[in-house]
């Protein structure tokens, strides 16, 4: 049998008749969390320290890490033991919390970094599942996500979970601004099917005149349009970086050749070329940006 329905076992047996306060039987976050894990790729050790994850402190009958260690190894024991003991303090002091969670964060993932992929999970499963918790709680979870896990999802470089997370903070602790954006979003109908659709205008293109090359896109979060229509004081209408793409091509020379194509295609807004291969950043990126506008 698989470790880690062997584990999945072990943790439905130890949370017992427990259930969240939405419910449901608790075992379906450890459940929850463990898919997240694996999404992101990381191995069976991980997923099975998911689905343990809370056994140790949260359960009405507790499971000692001696057991978890003789009965599916040291490591997944390891990997529990950092995860009980990654209790964010609750300050009152923003400022302080952050810098004071961020160093503990920061310290257990010197041990294993994996203790943090999996805290991270742990944290969006929570967010997603907010709803079910009282006010003050959500506001309070909601901030330290905001300050503490988004910040250091971005510093992991794990993008995906750093956007939700921001998205799902932004809903509890600016509701009524979360709620006008995803308004403006849905009229101005940008969605994946629009993505998909300029995308493949790009790769056809790219294939049309002979240059190798990767096409990735997004579509601004909205965390992300909030921060910009505030910092800048800006409409909706005024974010010009809604949808973005990345075309990753082979050799310097492509990238302005791709560039020249883009412009052909699409209507150039002036003023907005930079490019950073001819300057790069402090840190050594090199790209071009172009801004264009399309229909
Ligand atoms: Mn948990």
């Amino acid at each position: 049998m698989r470790k880690e329905c062997t584990t999945g076992r072990s943790a439905e047996k130890a949370h017992g008749e427990q259930r969240r306060r939405s419910g449901e039987p608790y075992i379906c976050h450890p459940v929850a969390v463990a898919e997240i894990v694996a999404s992101l790729g990381l191995d069976t050790n991980s997923i099975c320290a998911a689905l343990l994850h809370d056994t140790v402190e949260d359960c009405p009958e507790k499971t000692n890490l001696a057991e978890i260690e003789k009965l599916f190894g040291e490591e997944v024991a390891m990997l529990v033991d950092g995860l009980t003991k990654l209790v964010p303090l609750y300050i009152e002091d923003k400022e302080e919390a952050h810098i004071e969670n961020l160093r503990k964060m920061l310290l257990a993932m010197s041990k294993d970094v994996r203790v943090i992929f999996i805290k991270l999970c742990d944290r969006l499963h929570n967010m997603r599942t907010l709803d079910a918790k009282p006010d003050p709680k959500r506001r309070s979870t909601a901030l330290e996500t905001m300050y503490v896990y988004a910040p250091l999802a971005h510093r992991l470089g794990i993008q995906s979970l750093k956007t939700e997370l921001e998205d799902t903070s932004l809903k509890y602790l600016d509701p009524v601004g979360y709620n006008e954006i995803v308004a403006d979003l849905k009229s101005f109908n940008a969605n994946s099917d629009v993505l998909n659709e300029i995308r493949g205008i790009i790769t056809d293109k790219l294939a049309e005149v002979g240059i190798k090359a990767r096409v990735t896109g997004r579509i601004k979060h909205i965390y992300s349009i909030y921060r910009k229509m505030f910092n800048q004081n800006k409409q909706f209408n005024e974010i010009y970086d809604l949808y973005a793409f990345r075309i990753i091509v082979e050799k310097v020379n492509d990238c302005y050749n791709a560039l020249g194509y883009m412009h052909d295609i699409f209507r150039a807004i002036p003023g907005r070329l930079k490019d950073y291969i001819a300057t790069p950043k402090p840190n050594m990126y090199q790209s071009l940006h172009t801004t264009v506008s399309y229909k």
